[in-house]
């Protein structure tokens, strides 16, 4: 450390000190070293990269404005930064870095300590492609969703805190959390908002602890206004890692900074967790996600297919909703297969060519609509077999379904109203009239039947497509 650097930092640190929080200044500034001055350009040691990225993403232009008050406005800054400590064989290993170049002294004047660059630098590691509007909506996501717009909207300031969501696979978690974390940036873009899945944090977390990087590690997720942690259950069974997190999480939570997690199970059945860790979780609000139902899968083909630009026909969308009963994902990836067979073969995408493309992807649904189909859906639907369907019963769930399997026999096959009656236990062609007017009747005023025929003409109608 020469003189000339040692007397020059001082007055820079003069000048920074009063415009920073006083922790920020000891995180941040105590420990830089300055260590040559040459011309007018102020060498400064910083212990990591991580710490430098850090220093260059928040406060870049304070540096500046300092350096340049000292030095003139020549003044330039460098960072020079141990990688390799270096042992009795070779020296310890020195990496210099410039400080951001690209601003003018206008340009800083103009827009404060905030500078463009340093948005540049600390990178949220947000997603812009997963939003809100492309979220689509439905009841498997309904709570989910809007405590995600709740907390979007006022981060911090909501009881959802952690806000977790959790469920299977390809159910929409990790677009639910970048969504939020986008919505954030908009709505409060001087917010530091960092996304992560878990699987980093551990790698990040065990490099920081090889590295002797501990400090900075804690120093910049202490310093966040909004954490994501994508799939925590990564975490089981990882002492240390909860350790570490534990402590953020305090820290963060009391400071009424926003935490969002993301699990593949509810909280209650995750293990390989420190019981403290278990109950925060638990603190803010947890809202599952679902399978989405039929209408939910219609709107997410339509919402994705609008965005590629193509127009697919409606039983080719019906029929894609039905047949993948997995997740949004496998729709997904059946739905690119599909775009992409189209183009190879410059085919238009009808019933004939999804139903090739899904034969390799999913289970094949194709069956007659007859009277021995129509009989089991009806049954299976209810939970009835086919022998209490038939049979002389009067409990009303039984005969309701009963009348039902009727009415959709009627209505999807060419047989008699006679030969109709015999299939059900050998009625007659009055009871199956009746059926028939007690359906139409009970469509109008009962919604929970209005469900089931619904849900059942919607199998049918499938099918029935198919052949
Ligand atoms: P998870 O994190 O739960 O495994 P993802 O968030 O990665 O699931 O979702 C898988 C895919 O499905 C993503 O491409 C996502 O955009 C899409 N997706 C999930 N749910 C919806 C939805 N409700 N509307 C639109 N796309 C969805
Ligand atoms: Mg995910």
């Amino acid at each position: 450390m020469n003189k000339n650097s040692k007397e020059t930092w001082s007055k820079c640190l003069g000048i920074i000190r009063p415009q920073v929080e006083e922790q920020s200044f000891k995180t941040w500034f105590e420990p830089i070293v300055p260590s040559q001055l040459n011309g007018a350009t102020l060498v400064v040691q910083v212990p990591s990269i991580f710490f430098y990225e850090y220093l260059e993403g928040k406060y870049v232009g304070l540096l500046r404005k300092a350096i340049m008050a000292v030095l003139g406005a020549e003044g330039k800054l460098e960072y020079s930064i141990v990688v390799d400590k270096g042992n009795k064989e070779h020296k310890p290993k020195l990496m210099v870095l410039p400080t951001q170049q690209t601003q003018t002294s206008e340009s800083l004047s103009s827009s404060g300590t905030k500078s463009t660059a340093s948005k540049h630098i600390f990178k949220s590691q947000l997603n812009s492609n997963y939003q809100f509007e492309n979220l689509i909506e439905g009841d498997c996501n309904r709570l989910a969703r809007s405590a995600g717009l709740a907390v979007a909207n006022k981060p911090g300031y909501t009881s959802f805190n952690p806000l977790l969501f959790y469920g299977g696979v390809g159910l929409g978690k990790t677009h639910l959390a970048h969504a939020i974390g986008n919505k954030i940036q908009k709505n409060f873009p001087e917010k530091k908002i960092f996304y992560i899945s878990s699987e980093r944090f551990v790698n990040q977390f065990m490099d920081a602890t090889q590295n002797n990087g501990l400090q900075d590690f804690g120093n910049f997720y202490l310093d966040l206004d909004i954490l994501i942690l994508d799939d925590v259950q990564f975490f089981a069974n990882k002492g240390k890692t909860q350790e570490m997190f534990f402590h953020i999480f305090n820290h963060l939570h009391q400071s009424g900074k926003q935490i969002i997690l993301t699990t593949d199970r509810p909280p209650k059945d995750l293990v390989g967790f420190q019981d403290r860790l278990h109950s925060r979780f638990k603190w803010g609000l947890s809202a599952d996600l679902q399978q989405p139902d039929f209408e939910t899968k219609i709107a997410i083909i339509r919402n994705k297919m609008a965005v590629e630009g193509v127009r697919l026909p409606d039983n080719v969308v019906e029929y894609l909703a039905y047949s993948v009963d997995t997740n949004v994902r496998d729709l997904e990836g059946v739905l690119i297969s599909l775009i992409a067979q189209s183009t190879l073969n410059k085919k238009e995408i009808d019933l004939q060519l999804t139903k090739e493309i899904l034969k390799n992807l999913v289970h094949p649904i194709e069956t007659e609509v007859n009277i021995d189909f129509i009989q089991k859906s009806v049954a299976d639907y209810f939970e009835l077999s086919l022998e209490q369907l038939v049979d002389k019963s009067r409990k009303k769930e039984i005969v309701i379904a009963r009348q039902l399997g009727m009415y959709f026999a009627k209505e999807y096959t060419n047989l008699s109203l006679q030969t109709i009656g015999q299939y059900f236990g050998k009625r007659d062609h009055s009871t199956v009239i009746h059926a028939i007017n007690c359906v139409n009747d009970l469509i109008e005023t009962d919604r929970k039947f209005k469900k089931s025929y619904q849900d059942l003409q919607r199998k049918l109608k499938i099918n029935h497509v198919l052949v």
